[in-house]
C-alpha cells in the first residue's frame, strides 16, 4: 500500500509508491533552522516513487545549497520532503499519514547539535552523515 502524508492546512499531500528505504534524525544546523527544532527526521526513497497527489502548486522549494533543499507548503509552512541535486529523495516523516513501516535507524550531523539538546536514545551517531548511507540529505 502506497505511503501517503500532507502538510498541515491539507492542501498540498503526497504519495509514496515504493517503500521507505531507510530513516534518520538530521542534527544539522541548517535543518535545526529550517524545521525550528532540534532536529529532523527523514526517510529516503527512490526518487521514482514520490508523486504530489494535490497542492502541488503551493509547493515551494528552498535550496540552501546546489546539493540539498526542502519541499514546503506555500501556505502553511510544513516542510515535507528534501531535495538532492534537484530530484526529491527524502519525505519528512513528521508529515506520514500512520505508520511509514520503518524507524529511525540513526542520530547524523551530531556534530553541531543543539547545545540544549541532550539525545538519550541508544541509536548510533555519527558526526555527519552515516558511512555509506547516500540515500539521505547529501549535503
Ligand atoms: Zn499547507
Ligand atoms: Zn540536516
Amino acid at each position: 500500500m502506497a505511503i501517503t502524508g500532507g502538510c498541515l492546512c491539507g492542501k498540498v499531500r503526497y504519495e509514496i509508491t515504493g517503500t521507505l528505504l531507510g530513516a534518520d534524525h538530521c542534527h544539522c544546523s541548517m535543518c535545526r533552522r529550517q524545521h525550528g527544532a532540534a532536529f529532523s527526521t527523514y526517510a529516503g526513497f527512490d526518487p521514482g516513487d514520490f508523486f504530489w497527489i494535490s497542492g502541488e502548486e503551493l509547493v515551494k522549494v528552498y535550496e540552501k545549497t546546489p546539493a540539498g533543499g526542502w519541499c514546503f507548503c506555500s501556505d502553511c509552512g510544513s516542510t515535507l520532503a528534501g531535495t538532492e541535486k534537484g530530484k526529491i529523495t527524502s519525505v519528512t516523516l513528521g508529515t506520514v499519514e500512520g505508520d511509514p513501516g520503518i524507524k529511525p535507524e540513526s542520530h547524523i550531523f551530531v556534530g553541531s547539535k543543539a547545545h540544549w539538546y541532550d539525545i538519550s536514545d541508544d541509536l548510533p551517531k555519527f558526526e555527519e552523515r552515516a558511512p555509506g548511507n547516500l540515500k539521505l540529505f547529501n549535503k
